[in-house]
């Protein structure tokens, strides 16, 4: 009779303990993989870091608010200030490193290649003109390739935690373009940090996006 009494609240206490909030995605990559573009040292502070700081951040403030039972997107479109902030922080880093690779598929291809030529002429010129974005974004935020649901893209900066679903538009490619994404490895050169980039996205997550779109 003790034990039960001893034992059935602690497995309560655990099981809810276990149920609340969000558990932060592991990196799909070692943290040396997509060196030299990015160092491991960079990767180690920004995913363990930042990323999980704003996965503990976000379990904080949600527990005990309607939040709480919520999938993110949702409570990114529901919520304002700290909570939206590291919401949308958690969703656009997993974006994020989701499209960077060791070995991408280095050029977008199928749909996505005819509606880049489209709208943008080439993909060097799409690269450029989202270069000329990061450079241009005072402070810190996100430059993004996004599309509507007809297929038409477009280049959208967010500053600080934004993100294109509170746009109404479909984000594709994400360039995070915060200090802490490159200031380990490249100091206070931002357009040296971005022009690099380049080399680890992977377009066939970008395709595939595109082709997922709704
Ligand atoms: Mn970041």
């Amino acid at each position: 009779m003790f034990y039960r009494l001893l034992i059935i609240p602690l497995i309560m206490t655990m099981t809810v303990q276990v149920a609340v909030g969000f558990e932060p995605k592991p990196l799909p990559y070692a943290y040396d993989a997509l060196a030299p573009v990015l160092s491991e040292e960079s990767l180690r502070y920004h995913h363990d870091k930042h990323y999980v700081g704003y996965v503990t951040k976000l379990n904080e403030l949600i527990v005990g608010t309607p939040f709480a039972d919520q999938p993110i997107e949702e409570i990114i479109l529901g919520s304002d200030r700290a909570i939206f902030n590291n919401a949308a922080q958690v969703w656009n880093h997993e974006f994020y490193f989701e499209e960077l690779s060791p070995d991408p598929q280095p050029q977008p291809s199928g749909p996505l290649l005819v509606a880049i030529h489209r709208d943008f002429g080439s993909v060097e010129a799409l690269k450029e003109a989202m270069n000329r974005a990061a450079a241009d974004l005072f402070g810190s935020g996100w430059v993004w390739l996004v599309t509507n649901e007809e297929g038409e893209l477009s280049i959208l900066s967010t500053r600080n935690a934004g993100t294109p679903m509170r746009h109404g538009m479909i984000p594709l490619l994400a360039l995070d373009v915060w200090e802490h994404a490159y200031y380990i490895d490249y100091r206070n050169r931002r357009a040296d940090a971005v022009k690099e980039l380049w080399h680890l996205i992977d377009w066939r997550v970008v395709d595939a996006r595109y082709e997922d779109r709704s």
